[in-house]
């Protein structure tokens, strides 16, 4: 009989339920668990399919299973032991924090890793070295959903569930398109509107993506004009008395002067910036404002954009015009791309955060975490988000690099200036349980990870879930753990540095590893003490038992299914917050040289730069290659036809890709996969550099007040190769 051991899905912010099956130290199964409120048992093809990534034919391909040195860059690396590889590392971070100080030096981590991973560099980078060079891959993935809560509802917290779905009477889907990037979410709306058939499906997207098909109504929009759309619904509410004056009176501020900035949005001209039909305006109007219960369900085409923090406000300006939210089936509901985007929001993994939804730029907050790590001090100056840290390593002002489970040379905007970055740093340090991502050819030092089925700790799904992760099999060869990594490095950086400390910073056993996790758990969960998502109540016990959903205080036994339900907001005055949102156009708009908006996204069976997806053929039976999509009516005019190479081209890089002709592309519109990086679809910069995948000629143009950046959205030239 196989082991069975009970763990989460590492892929997306469903955050399934799985039952691993192992045989001795092989992963050999896995299966949906029937008990996990996220899935019921399901899983989805990438789910289903994950103990065949596991499988030690796939993994002697694809792991890195030794810490590797290369003697100067683009040599072979070379073996080396994990003391050597700790001693060099820790020699030169803490050399080049003394010669230039501590925001010479960076993290950049990932959604990937577990909470307690999280916890763990963010107290090295702030509690440690004393800088806030610490961001993440999550910047790319949900910064603007965390501005937008924290402008309106006063923390960084989704007040829905996934159960709400099952409440909604109007479900308005907007930039997600949720039926490939989250199928078992999709499957519940999918059960929901069978369930009743009085549900009403507003989909709104440039693109006409297989979520379309279950939408009543479909607003195909122009790319980025989600504010002048969600401003004109406005409109047309208050034009027809559809808010609700009562709870806008007592719940809220800010309303008159949203008010008076919508009155210029009128439906003849968001109809025309939108492009989108009048009375496809008014009739989503309607459905969401005199539905019994509206849940608004978004993801990256909000989140990715240079608008992305006000495309998140305005849209819960409307839950709130319409009193949607704080009831069950209603409210304002961001799905997280990454598997524990959450988890790191929660420890403060970001450059502008710290612990427990505390904000850096708050005397009282680094104080309170400066006296919860026992330091002196917490530094005050913020970090540099993900764009600004490459652009600074590119500028010479970060020296050394430390990356953790992420591919920034592939998943990056304006990718010739990532490569470039990484080009010139000092030193580079890849901490990775993969050797396949493009990110490890820059690296000075290859540090093997352990990955998914070998971990514990825990993660937090979109709807506030916190699981646990758990081992079923051992590490592999010479594979640690990522927090154990982290403290390593730290525990040596600690003697080099003149830290100014009042308790030991890194004081977990490493001699059991689940009690060591643990101590580092409880650590975080006391920084939670008072906080919006307070946890003092969770144990790894209680989570042990059952999945939990934050907050869940000290003596509670079951967390917060749905927030605002009282109509009390974490505010000062307790009142949720309308923002002042003004549309403004994409970054870079289309034009006569560049007369085409690409858009990009995922297909279903793909994850991220396919480090674990693209070891397994039957996960290209869907798609099988790289391709560009169009309208045909554009590929007619330019007298270009399927299967055509053609040379994509913005103004960073250029590649050269088959086209493929799709009903889904609007006219001036066209589509690329996220995922196909170095070993599919080659190109190059504008300066010939060696580049690869869509990111070569996306932008890192960025919103202002989330630093998310507009991966959505590009102007490209498309011609004949
Ligand atoms: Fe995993 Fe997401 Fe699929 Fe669930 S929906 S099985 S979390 S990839």
């Amino acid at each position: 009989m196989p082991k069975e051991t009970r763990s989460t899905c590492p892929y997306c912010g469903v955050g399934c339920g799985v039952i691993i099956e192992s045989t001795g130290d092989e992963i050999t199964g896995v299966r949906g668990d029937p008990d996990h409120p996220a899935n019921f048992g399901r899983l989805c093809t990438k789910g289903s399919t994950l103990h065949l990534t596991a499988s030690h034919a796939v993994t002697r391909q694809t792991r890195l299973l030794h810490p590797m040195q290369r003697a100067q860059r683009g040599a072979t690396p070379q073996r080396i032991s994990w003391d050597s590889a700790l001693d060099f590392a820790s020699d030169k971070f803490a050399q080049v924090i003394r010669d230039h100080g501590p925001d010479a030096v960076g993290f950049y981590i990932s959604g990937q890793l577990l909470t307690e991973d999280y916890y763990v560099f963010n107290k090295l980078a702030k509690g440690l070295i004393g800088t806030n060079n610490v961001d993440t891959n999550s910047r790319l993935c949900m910064s603007s959903a965390v501005a937008g809560y924290k402008q309106t509802l006063g923390a960084d917290a989704p007040p829905c569930c996934y159960d709400d779905v099952n409440h909604a009477q109007c479900i308005f889907i907007v930039g997600s398109n949720t039926s490939y990037a989250h199928p078992i979410l999709f499957r519940r709306i999918e059960d929901a509107k069978a369930a009743n058939p009085a549900l009403k499906i507003i989909f709104c997207d440039p693109r006409r993506t297989d979520t379309a098909g279950i939408a009543d109504l479909y607003l195909p929009i122009q790319p980025g004009t989600d504010v002048s759309l969600f401003n004109g619904l406005l409109h047309i509410m208050l034009w027809e008395g559809w808010t609700q004056p009562a709870y806008i009176a007592e719940h809220t501020s800010g309303f008159e002067t949203l008010k008076a900035t919508v009155r210029d949005y009128t439906p003849d001209l968001v109809a025309d910036t939108c492009d989108i039909k009048k009375e496809d305006l008014f009739t989503a109007a309607r459905l969401f404002a005199t539905s019994a219960a509206t849940l608004s369900l978004y993801c990256q085409g909000l989140n990715q954009s240079s608008s992305g923090t006000a495309k998140n406000a305005a849209l819960i300006n409307l839950h709130l015009a319409t009193a949607q939210i704080g009831k069950p089936g209603a409210g304002p509901f961001s799905l997280t791309g990454q598997p524990n985007a959450m988890g790191g929001r929660e420890v403060g993994g970001l450059a502008n955060l710290l612990s427990a939804h505390r904000d850096l730029a708050n005397p009282q907050h680094r104080a309170e975490v400066a006296a919860l790590w026992g330091v002196l001090s917490v530094p005050e100056k913020p970090g540099k988000t993900a764009v600004e840290m490459f652009q600074a390593t590119a500028d010479g002002e970060i020296k050394a690099l430390w990356i953790a489970c992420t591919n920034p040379a592939q998943s990056m905007p304006d990718q010739a200036t990532v490569r470039r970055a990484l080009e010139r740093a000092e030193l580079v340090v890849v901490q990775e349980a993969f050797a396949t991502p493009s990110t490890c050819d820059y690296a000075d030092l290859l540090l093997p990870a352990t990955t998914w089925g070998e971990k514990t700790g825990t993660v937090t799904n979109s709807e506030r879930r916190i699981s646990r992760v758990r081992p079923a099999v051992p590490a592999p060869s010479e594979a640690r753990h990522d927090w154990a990594i982290a403290m390593a490095f730290a525990q040596r950086l600690e003697k080099l540095l003149p830290v100014q400390k009042i308790s030991t910073l890194f004081p977990w056993s490493t001699g059991g590893e689940t009690a060591a996790v643990e101590s580092i758990w409880n650590e975080h969960r006391e920084s939670t003490r008072g906080r919006d998502l307070d946890i003092t109540g969770m144990s790894y016990a209680m989570l042990d038992a059952a999945p939990q959903q934050w907050p869940l205080k000290e003596g509670e036994t079951t967390g917060k299914v749905r927030l605002y339900e009282d109509g009390i907001f974490p505010t000062e005055d307790g009142r949720a917050r309308f923002v002042n949102t003004v549309y403004k156009p994409v970054a870079e708009p289309r034009e006569s040289r560049y007369p085409f908006s690409l858009t990009t996204g995922r297909l279903r069976d793909q994850w991220h730069g396919m480090s674990r997806t693209g070891t397994l053929g039957r996960l290209f039976g869907h798609v099988a290659e790289p391709s560009i999509q169009m309208n045909a009516q554009d590929m007619a005019r330019r007298l270009l036809k399927d299967g055509d190479l053609v040379h994509v081209t913005s103004k960073r890089g250029s590649i050269v890709v088959p086209l493929q002709a799709s009903p889904e592309v609007a006219v001036s519109q066209a589509f690329m996969a996220m995922h196909w990086g170095d070993d599919y679809l080659s190109g190059l910069s504008s300066q010939g550099e060696r580049l690869a995948g869509v990111n070569a000629l996306t932008t890192s143009a960025y919103c202002p007040s989330s630093k998310q950046p507009e991966l959505k959205h590009a102007a490209v030239k498309i011609l004949k190769a």
